[in-house]
């Protein structure tokens, strides 16, 4: 027998005749039928380790649960908490069901939040995809163009998801990207064929492209498009997407229905009377295309809820009771220079008090308490206090005429 005939696979055993290829390695030899065999191991591995990955990161909790995780960071707002739990663990049950041999189908559950700009929308977004552990993008939805699903404006939306998830695709694909200002590109007006916005719709289209699931082309550094850059491609099918706007206006269109409802007899709304304060609450998907979105927009947004105008109760909450809230992170801070930090409540309350008076809502409440206490921050540092006590007559003292006025213009 020559040498050659004298080989065989390391792995099996087969003489070289007894099989259709064997591949030499430094000190061994291979056959084909060990090849397949192998491949189909590390195939099995590798999904298999996939989809552990994907229950591993994922932090699935039940509705309930989920509730009580936003309650920790997020102050009232409880109807749009309880329909984002509900969306929220459905769109996660989607994902991680099995191959199924029925043909029921569930899909997906985007969220559109309704409400002023500063009542949390953003928050409560974000701090869903923190419960979920998964990665999350804030995108503004005035960024999209026309030519947004095969432009580089769609492109730079899932390039931010990208680098919130590493660049591992797998994750991003199972992310939440949060479409700040959906309002914004609405068509100006119901009727198309009188105010026609053309713009505004074409900019519709590309955005429900994304919605209902289309592959985009991302450059890996998220940078200008470069010939020879190789592109990853981004399935948008399983992203969740939460849109929020401040549908400025929308309360006119919603007590307009009301009121028709009203003096139709067979649709009044039982003797309830109507909150004209909120009318918010009483929104339904029509309204939304009364404002000026497509259908087709509404009918990929399927979960819709609305956030409550922050009155002065809440915004004192928002102060001191969420897990991280601003006067926590302030006693923090102080304490890292051993001083203890107090602050009485009528401080508190004034500082609220400042906030509407200047219409600075949730996001003012931080400037005003930089404002009051950066001198503090700055001194004490150096100093041998070990307290900080803030009274009333303190903040008024350092929250004077001008910074307040500054303060309204910057925000
Ligand atoms: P929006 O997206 O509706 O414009 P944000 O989510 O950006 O508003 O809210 C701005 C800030 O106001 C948040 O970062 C948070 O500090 C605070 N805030 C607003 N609403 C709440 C709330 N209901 N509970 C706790 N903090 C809130």
């Amino acid at each position: 027998m020559s040498k050659e005939e004298n080989l065989e696979c390391s792995f099996c055993g087969r003489k070289k005749v007894e099989t259709d290829l064997l591949i030499a390695g430094i000190d061994a030899h291979i056959c084909d039928k060990c090849i397949e065999q192998a491949h189909g191991i590390v195939e099995e591995e590798v999904s298999d380790s996939k989809s552990n990955e994907l229950s591993k990161d994922l932090i699935l909790k039940k509705p309930l649960e989920i509730k009580e995780f936003l309650d920790q960071y997020i102050i009232g707002q409880d109807e749009t908490k309880r329909a984002m739990a509900v969306a929220v663990y459905n769109h996660y049950k989607r994902l991680l069901q099995e191959e199924s041999e029925d043909d029921v189908e569930i899909e997906k559950s985007n969220i559109v939040l309704v409400g002023e700009t500063g009542t949390g929308k953003t928050l409560v977004a974000k701090t869903i995809a923190r419960m979920l552990n998964i990665p999350f993008a804030i995108v503004d939805a005035t960024v999209l163009t026309q030519a947004g699903y095969v432009g580089e404006d769609v492109e730079s939306i899932l390039s931010k998801l990208l680098q919130a998830a590493d660049y591992d695709v797998e994750k991003a694909q199972r992310g939440i990207i949060f479409i700040d200002e959906i309002d914004k590109i609405a068509r100006k007006g119901d009727n198309p064929s009188i105010t026609r916005d053309v713009s505004g719709e074409g900019v519709q289209q590309a955005l429900l492209k994304l919605l209902e699931g289309t592959v985009v082309n991302v450059a890996p550094k998220g940078g200008r498009k470069h010939p020879e850059q190789k592109f990853i491609e981004v399935n948008t099918k399983e992203i969740l997407f939460i849109a929020g706007g401040a549908f400025s206006g929308i309360e006119r269109l919603i007590s307009k229905r009301l009121n028709m409802q009203a003096v139709g007899f067979s649709a009044s709304l039982d003797d309830d009377k109507v909150d004209e304060e909120n009318l918010l609450q009483y929104i339904i998907p029509s309204d939304l295309k009364a404002f000026g979105l497509i259908p087709e927009i509404i009918g990929r947004l399927p979960v819709l809820s609305y956030m409550n105008p922050l009155d002065a109760k809440t915004l004192r909450s928002i102060l001191t009771e969420p897990k991280n809230a601003i006067i926590k992170q302030y006693a923090k801070l102080f304490l890292m220079d051993d001083v203890d930090f107090v602050i009485e409540d009528e401080a508190l309350n004034y500082i609220v008090e400042k906030a509407i008076e200047y219409k600075l809502g949730a996001r003012g409440l931080r400037s005003l308490c930089e404002a009051i206490f950066t001198d503090a921050m700055f001194d004490l540092p150096s100093s041998d206090e070990k307290e900080f006590n803030v009274t009333k007559d303190y903040a008024v003292a350092k929250l004077t005429n001008t910074t307040l006025k500054k303060l309204r213009t910057a925000s």
